[in-house]
């Protein structure tokens, strides 16, 4: 492991540009549980059954349980090691982008600031039909919060079925067409569109270092380096490698 980790560090230092792409996995050492590993949250709600934007506007109470349990659970949550690790290599100037999948917003909470939000941020709530906007907090204490003009307000995190917003696609496919290096963090890359980011950077000559506690179908196909074990654990090592690296 020590010998991968420090070919990794390599790839890392003498990239130019370097992103990583996280995903629920980087999250769970902060206490809040991913959608595909067993037990928790996802275990008593189904992801087809609440996560979906027809399941929404269907039944939006319905939804509304789980999403108040869920935004329990991401309240209480403080980032890992493996946040706070990628926020240090950002100052450092080792990691330029993060693309993440997760609306917990601890990437920024651990130091981040270049963080775009693939699937939106759930500190913030709109109207499907007037269109206005609301702070969470504002609404903290409505079961389920309400607009205005009465309708029931949904997370701005985007559900299966709606559109990514075309902002996060755009620069996200183009800092991968560019990406010298990619980490892929505790993602099981099975969700479209997010998951043709790896493809591309490899297509256009980046290196990919997947981390994860577990095998996925990438890391046969196109990984390059697969560090296996917990975000938090590997990060700070690879961290540390880097810091090492960069002083010499
Ligand atoms: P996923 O649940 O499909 O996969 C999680 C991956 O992380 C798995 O491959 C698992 O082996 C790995 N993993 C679990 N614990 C880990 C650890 N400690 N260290 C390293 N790897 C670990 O998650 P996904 O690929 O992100 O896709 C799920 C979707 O659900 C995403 O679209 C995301 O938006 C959403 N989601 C977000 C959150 C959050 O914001 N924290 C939580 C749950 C789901």
């Amino acid at each position: 492991m020590e010998e991968l980790i420090e070919r990794a560090g390599d790839f890392i230092i003498n990239s130019r540009l370097t992103l990583a792409l996280t995903g629920a996995g980087i999250s769970v050492e902060s206490g809040i549980p991913d959608f595909r590993s067993a037990g928790g949250l996802w275990s008593r709600f189904d992801p087809a059954e609440y996560a979906t934007i027809a399941a929404f506007r269907a039944n939006p109470e319905k939804v509304w349980g789980m999403l108040r349990e869920m935004g329990q659970v991401v309240d209480q949550a403080r980032p890992n090691k493996a946040h706070v690790g990628l926020g240090e290599l950002e100052k450092m100037g080792y990691l330029h982008h993060i693309i993440t999948q997760n609306i917990d917003n601890l990437h920024q909470e651990g130091g981040s600031r270049n963080v775009i939000e693939y699937h939106g941020n759930s500190s913030t709530l709109s109207c499907l039909w007037c269109g206005k906007r609301y702070g969470t907090d504002e609404k903290r204490d409505e079961v389920p919060p309400r607009c205005e003009c009465k309708r029931i307000l949904k997370p701005d995190v985007i559900f299966f079925g709606e559109a990514i917003p075309q902002d996060a696609l755009n620069r996200s496919f183009q800092l991968a067409s560019s990406a010298r290096a990619l980490m892929v963090i505790g993602t099981s890359a099975v969700v479209s569109p997010v998951n043709t980011i790896p493809s591309i950077a490899k297509q256009n000559g980046a290196k990919i270092i997947e981390i994860n506690k577990e095998r996925t179908h990438l890391t046969d196909s196109m990984t390059d380096i697969f560090l296996e074990g917990s975000a938090g654990l590997i990060v700070s090592d690879l961290v540390a490698a880097v810091k090492k690296k960069g002083e010499m």
